[in-house]
């Protein structure tokens, strides 16, 4: 595989990487590469800035406001926005809802909705899994009853990411009888989170945040005409979705980032004896996390290019969201690591945005823990780690 950059592709990494130097908020870049929080606002702000050069949809079609760019432009972006420190796309919007919309959508639900996702006026989260409906997807039981040109929705939805910051959710609802197979009796609807009946509770996790939630449903009228494509094939929608949400979970760009700091501050890092750096057992490990990083980059590279054609990812993205969870948490127990003793205290206040206290050890160590124990939920998430497995045996294999 050639990964020589012709002369055109060159210059365009010079124009992006010019962009982000003077439009790319240093407020907000810095705390993306120390990994403090970021803001609602600061997502909004940067997605504005991105829209306002027609940048901001990096897969969409073109005739949506999507930049058209080749696999390889996509690439180069991805790179100079980690290096940089721009923060992610949330992706239940950009990434998920939209692809459904602009493929199975009507004219009138794509002039209503697409905009303002563009534009990140709405903030979407996604409506998948229940209490009792995770792995299983297709068991879900929020029902959508029809009454006259609307459906009353009831049931609850859990671990709703960042639901409590949207405007608006998609859902799977089950919208046949008791006798109809699950999959055929699932359709796809668009929920605005003001409706009446609607109430979020909030989960805290482990470190004390709040980024997922539940979401109850009790009698909620929905308009028929926010139910994107046919009634009971939401289930075919729903995977195409998931295939983009899968591939985006891979953040290549990002692990590659983390590894080059980490390998710096490994030689900062001293056993007593030298240098973290100079620990063969602590090489051997980062070998293997950069090793498989660099694999992960060529499958990336083929899916990129698959979508490029217009097709949406295929099951190979299972294998992307599999692997680069993996190399992920490889990368955050390599920060433990190099962290030592001073990855254990745990102090919340230094994770608020004004915090100018003291860190316990280097600046670097603090996160460490936090990052450590919250991506644990990458191999969950999107669909676990093991049910990617199946779907390779089953779509990729054929077994
Ligand atoms: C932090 C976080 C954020 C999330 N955000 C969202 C969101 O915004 N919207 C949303 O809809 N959902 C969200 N989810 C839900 C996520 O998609 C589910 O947690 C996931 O699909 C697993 O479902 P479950 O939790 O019900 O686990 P279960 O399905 O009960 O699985 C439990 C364990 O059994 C294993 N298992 C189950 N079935 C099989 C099988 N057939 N073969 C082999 N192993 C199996 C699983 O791999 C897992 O290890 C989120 C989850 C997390 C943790």
């Amino acid at each position: 595989m050639n990964i020589d950059f012709s002369a055109e592709e060159k210059a365009f990494e010079a124009e992006v990487r010019q962009f982000l130097e003077e439009q790319l908020p240093q407020e907000i870049s810095r705390k993306v590469l120390a990994g403090t929080p970021t803001s609602k606002d600061d997502h909004v702000r940067w997605q504005k800035i991105l829209a306002e050069k027609g940048w901001a949809a990096v897969n969409w079609p073109v005739e949506y406001g999507g930049t058209g760019w080749t696999p390889t432009q996509k690439y180069i972006w991805a790179n100079e926005c980690a290096k940089a420190g721009a923060p992610d796309v949330v992706p239940f919007g950009m990434k998920m809802v939209a692809p459904v919309i602009y493929t199975y959508g009507n004219e009138e639900q794509k002039q209503r909705f697409l905009p303002d996702i563009l534009n990140s006026n709405v903030w979407w989260c996604q409506g998948y899994s229940e209490p009792n409906a995770g792995s299983d997807l297709a068991s879900l039981k929020t029902s959508a009853v029809r009454d006259g040109d609307h459906y009353v929705i009831n049931g609850t939805k859990t671990w709703t990411t960042l639901g409590h910051y949207a405007d608006w959710i998609f859902c799977l609802v089950r919208t046949g009888d008791a006798n109809t197979k699950n999959q055929e009796a699932i359709s796809f609807v668009l929920v605005d989170m003001d409706d009446p009946g609607i109430t979020v509770s909030p989960i805290i996790t482990l470190d004390g945040h709040r980024e997922v939630n539940e979401i109850h449903f009790d009698n909620v009228r929905v308009p028929v005409e926010n139910r994107i494509g046919e009634e009971g094939k939401g289930w075919t929608y729903a995977k195409v979705l998931l295939t983009h949400e899968r591939t985006g979970i891979a953040r290549v760009a990002h692990s590659k980032v983390r590894l080059e700091k980490l390998k710096k501050l490994a030689t900062e890092a001293s056993t007593g004896m030298g240098s973290l750096a100079e620990d063969s057992r602590f090489q051997s490990k980062l070998l293997d996390a950069e090793i498989e990083l660099q694999a992960l980059e060529f499958t990336e590279l083929r899916t990129l290019a698959a979508v490029s054609t217009g097709k949406a990812p295929g099951p190979e993205s299972s294998i992307l969201k599999i692997k680069g969870t993996e190399v992920a948490q490889a990368i955050d127990e390599l920060y433990m690591d190099v962290a030592g003793y001073y990855s254990l205290p745990f102090v919340k206040e230094q994770f608020l945005p004004d915090f100018e206290g003291e860190h316990v050890g280097p600046d670097t160590a603090a996160n460490s823990a936090p990052k450590y124990f919250n991506n644990r939920k990458a191999s969950i998430y999107g669909g676990s780690n093991e049910i990617q497995k199946n779907i390779i045996c089953k779509a990729v294999l054929g077994l």
